[in-house]
């Protein structure tokens, strides 16, 4: 795995990533056999407006935890005080198609593939329901 980014690519320093995000992606690069390349993670509000990103993006900061005080019970990281955190990444590897298909079938709360753009969005935001799409 290449990460070209964790920063927000404006100058406001925003650098603070959900902690599984990155092993996650480990995971799928795992799965899918292929190198991925991390393009983009943090954007603060004012970036992501400038990227045309939804005003819900899983880019900005949103995922409110601490790692001091984060714990794991039954295998998963509890968190009890509360920190703004990126839970967004847009990647991309040599078949897309493929990433986005092994993605889907992980625990991302959504996945996007942007054929024409050439990356895959992979998103750990809670929401009441995943979302698959592929946007042209
Ligand atoms: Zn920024």
């Amino acid at each position: 795995m290449r990460v070209n980014n964790i920063h927000c690519r404006c100058t406001c320093g925003f650098r603070a990533i959900q902690p599984e995000i990155l092993p996650m992606v480990l995971e799928l690069e795992w799965v899918i056999k292929l190198p991925i390349t991390v393009m983009t993670m943090c954007r603060c509000p004012t970036h992501n407006l400038n990227e045309g990103g939804s005003n819900d993006s899983g880019h900005m900061g949103y995922y409110e935890i601490s790692m001091n005080t984060a714990k794991w019970t039954n295998h998963k990281l509890k968190y009890q005080e509360k920190m703004v955190v990126c839970a967004a990444v847009d990647c991309t590897c040599r078949n897309n198609k493929k990433l986005f298909k092994e993605a889907k079938k992980m625990e991302w709360n959504g996945v996007i593939w942007y054929p024409k753009k050439n990356f895959v969005h992979l998103d750990l935001k809670p929401r009441k329901n995943p979302f698959y799409r592929i946007i042209e």
